[in-house]
Parts: structure tokens; sequence; C-alpha cells
């Protein structure tokens, strides 16, 4: 069950103060059984156009873009929604967005919890979906202390070997060695407190890991509920609204593993589609939930 609740709109003075494009600290809630779902936005990333379309066929590319209302050389500035979960005394949240160190247009999740009325404190379980800046580096403050003193963690097993591996750093593309060197020195922080698990385990009841693999190694989306109400936390192995869904069988830039990307997002639009099953997307237009449709061979995505 959906409903849309508050909408808590950031002053213009204060976000032109900033030089940043307006931001939206609103959350969306859906419940499924007894769990209470709201997405929290971290605010944007700000990435060039070459990251995400610069190997796509531009003929086929440019009537996409067109559909969407993106310009081909447009700096793209995607939404970043955390999504958090509240079921009886568990607090749990799904990464924990970009911190003070990525990137300026993100790393505002402490804006949106203050919006939603919940502490930081109150978090019970962080439950990473991988382990890319935007999703795991707001695990530490401006002081390197935790912004979640009270959370215990949990990774998939495969994107914890990764990221910890000291080996990575040498071994990831050089556009991706701040990635590497980022994720070690803060998963380190966590080696006490810290659970992992593995594709279809069941982490919490009605929570379900499903592994995910290309964007990252050990890349996890999980699977809330069951049958027609469930939702599908994808985290970015369907990475945008527009050519992923359009395209799937295009390789995304931001995929380590292009081809593994492609098998997997295809996989999961496919039953998503069929299945009707509600998605959240990290980076999909806020508040980022809606559903997959199938629209000839490929998809296009349904905001909520
Ligand atoms: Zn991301």
């Amino acid at each position: 069950m959906i409903t849309r609740r508050t909408l808590i709109r950031n002053a213009a003075a204060s976000s032109a103060a900033l030089m940043l494009p307006q931001t939206v600290w609103a959350n969306a809630a859906m419940t499924i059984g007894t769990m209470q779902i709201d997405t929290l936005s971290d605010g944007q990333l700000t990435l060039p156009p070459a990251m995400t379309f610069g190997d796509l066929p531009a003929t086929e590319l440019a009537p996409i873009l067109q559909q969407y209302g993106i310009a081909p050389d447009q700096t793209l500035t995607p939404d970043c929604n955390v999504t958090l979960v509240r079921d009886g005394e568990r607090t749990i949240l799904f990464d924990v967005g970009a911190g003070p160190d990525f990137m300026s247009s993100a790393g505002k999740l402490a804006e949106a919890f203050d919006a939603l009325g919940v502490s930081a404190d109150e978090i019970t379980h962080v439950v990473f979906t991988h382990a890319h800046p935007d999703h795991l580096w707001g695990l530490l403050d401006d002081f390197d202390d935790p912004v979640f003193p009270n959370a215990t963690y949990l990774i998939g097993k495969a994107e914890w070997d990764y990221w910890i591996n000291p080996n990575t750093v040498d071994t990831i593309d050089t556009g991706r060695t701040t990635f590497a060197v980022g994720a070690k020195r803060r998963l380190e922080t966590l080696e006490d407190n810290i659970t992992f698990f593995n594709d279809g385990e069941e982490i919490f009841p009605n929570i379900a890991a499903r592994g995910t693999f290309g964007h990252t190694p050990g890349h996890m989306a999980f699977q809330l509920g069951a049958g027609t109400d469930s939702v599908m936390i994808l985290g970015d192995c369907i990475g945008n609204h527009h050519v992923a869904f359009a395209r799937p069988d295009w390789a995304s830039g931001s995929d380590q593993d292009a081809d593994l990307g492609i098998k997997t997002r295809t996989m999961l639009l496919d039953q998503l589609a069929a299945e009707q099953m509600h998605l959240i997307g990290f980076h999909l237009p806020y508040p980022g939930i809606g559903r997959a449709e199938k629209q000839g061979d490929n998809y296009v995505f349904v905001p909520a």
C-alpha cells in the first residue's frame, strides 16, 4: 500500500545560498505488512554526461533522451534515495548516502532525517546494497565518527571481500581508485560490527537478499514482502529511469562488469514487470518508488 505523505521543501533562499539545485527532502511512504517504508533524499549526484552516455550509439540514444527531456551534453543530477524501514523494534537503513567527502550536491541525509523526525541514534541496523561512495561514505561524519552509533551493519559477503581486499586498489579501473581506497578505509571501521549474508538469504523477517551482481562484484537488492504486496530495493542494479529501462541491454558506464550488469538488469526488469512488484531505485527520480512496465521489447519506469 502506498500513500504519499508530507512534502517538505527546502526554502529557496537557503538552497540559493548553497548554489545547489532546489532540494526536496520529502518522504513518500508505503507499508508492507508491519513494515513502514520511507525514502529519504541524500541530495543529488552531479555527473558529466559522458559517464552515462559516452559509449552508447548516438543515433539510437538521441530519441530516447529527447523523450525524457535530456540533452545529450547536459550535466546529469540524479537523485539519491536512501530507504528507511521501520518494523517493530527494528529501524533499518538501506545505504547511508555519500557523507561529507564525496560531492557537495550529495551527503544531505541528516537534513532528510530532520524532516522525517527520525534521529540517527534510532537506527538499529544498516544494510548496504554495495560499497560505492554515494552509498557508503555517509557512514562517518566530518570527524570520522560513526553517524549511526547504535547500529549493527550488514553487507553481502562477496561485496565485503572485494572492497576489503588490499589488491582491489590495483585491479580496479583507474577512474575508480578513490572508490577502492575510500571503501576499504571505511569498511575497516566496521570490522568488529558487521554481519555477512549471501544471495537468497532472509536477513530479517520478510526481507530477502537478492544477488544482483555486475554494478559491483557483490551488489545486493532486497525484496520486502512477497507476491503482489512486495517491493524490491534495487540499489544501483537499475541505475536510472531513462536508458536503463529503455535499453537494459546497453552497457552502463557505471557498472564495473558491464556484461554482467546487462544480464542482471534484463532478468530483474523482466521479473519486476511480470509480477508488477513495486521497486525503489536509489538513483530514480525522488522518491524513487514505482513500477517497471513492459513497452515493446523494453520497459518504462512508472512512478508510484
Ligand atoms: Zn549509486
